[in-house]
């Protein structure tokens, strides 16, 4: 779809709802121009190889700091989600064909940015018989075979009425499977309403059934409306389905059709968030209001694995 049409008809599903006003960012929500060369050099090589990116299609506020140290979060499987999220601002709409490139492509944008750690997430493909778990059993195949130290990451889809879907992409072995429940049961339904948290719940837990040796992750927005019970709540939820590392980050409104900011938490309160999840035996935790699934995600991996191996040496 050219860019122009995209942008018009990106959410039809929302065209028609009452704008939603959001209250004024704080201080420390702090955002930096996309300026530097990086930011260029990425955005070229994601063109040259009909790669999209989540950071663009979502409007990441991280997308200047993220692209000028060179790292980027591959979108396989389009650029047009089959679902609605009142959070998201990829596009919705019917999506069209898989492009059998893509896995390759993604395999030489490891290579040629010289990737340490690469996250690959997806569009929703309800569509697919298999959710498009393929796409990414092959996406991490060939970036195993194009760019060999790279590590790597899976953000999917819930694979929700797929069967099997999930054990194809375990069985490509990537080396830290995230999936998000993005925020509270409760507030699903208005959220996130073509999902179901305990489906998402048992996503996660069902990974680390298949493979006990992946790092599982998952991620959560606040400031939806959310209370703080609610959060911790969540917590318990996600080390019952043994999650390793959780994130949690501000929700901000894409436009005024999405979903309004019900607060901004402040930074004491992501830090208490941090403390608290820690507590609970998470390994790590990335707990900032900028924090978003794929930030710092090759930092906070060595981290992992560094807190993985010294849980391990105490026995
Ligand atoms: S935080 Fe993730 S989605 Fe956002 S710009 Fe960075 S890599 Fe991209």
């Amino acid at each position: 779809m050219a860019t122009a049409e995209k942008q018009k008809y990106r959410h039809p599903e929302k065209r028609n709802r009452p704008d939603n006003p959001s209250p004024r960012k704080p201080k420390w929500i702090r955002v930096k121009a996309p300026t530097s060369k990086a930011y260029g050099e990425t955005r070229k090589l994601m063109r040259e190889k009909n790669l999209h990116t989540v950071c663009e299609e979502a409007a990441c506020p991280n997308i200047g700091e993220c692209w000028a140290a060179k790292h980027a979060t591959v979108m396989i499987l389009g650029d047009i989600c089959t679902r609605a999220c009142a959070f998201c601002n990829v596009a919705t709409g019917k999506p069209g064909a898989v492009d059998p490139m893509e896995p390759e492509n993604t395999g030489i944008a490891a290579r040629e940015m010289g990737l340490k750690h690469m996250v690959i997430t997806s569009v929703d493909r309800d569509d697919l018989d298999d959710g498009g778990a393929r796409q990414f059993a092959l996406s991490i195949q060939k970036v195993r075979e194009l760019s060999s130290g790279t590590t790597v990451e899976v953000l999917t889809p819930d694979f929700r009425h797929k069967d099997g879907a999930l054990e194809i992409v375990i069985q490509a072995k990537p080396d830290v499977f995230n999936h998000n429940l993005e925020t509270v049961p409760g507030l699903y339904p208005g959220i996130r309403p073509g999902a179901r948290y305990f489906h998402s719940l048992r996503l996660l837990d069902r990974a680390k059934e298949i493979d006990p040796s992946v790092f599982t992750k998952s991620g959560l927005m606040v400031g939806l409306g959310e209370t703080r019970e609610q959060v911790l709540q969540v917590m318990d939820d996600m080390r019952s389905a043994n999650v390793d590392f959780l994130t949690i980050g501000q929700y901000l409104q894409p436009t005024p059709k999405h979903a309004g900011v019900d607060r901004f938490v402040t930074p004491e309160e992501f830090d208490e968030y941090k403390k608290l999840a820690l507590a609970k035996g998470f390994l790590h935790v990335a707990s900032t209001p900028m924090t978003r699934s794929s930030y710092h995600a090759d930092k906070d991996f060595a981290q992992l694995k560094e807190a993985r191996e010294t849980q391990l040496a105490k026995g």
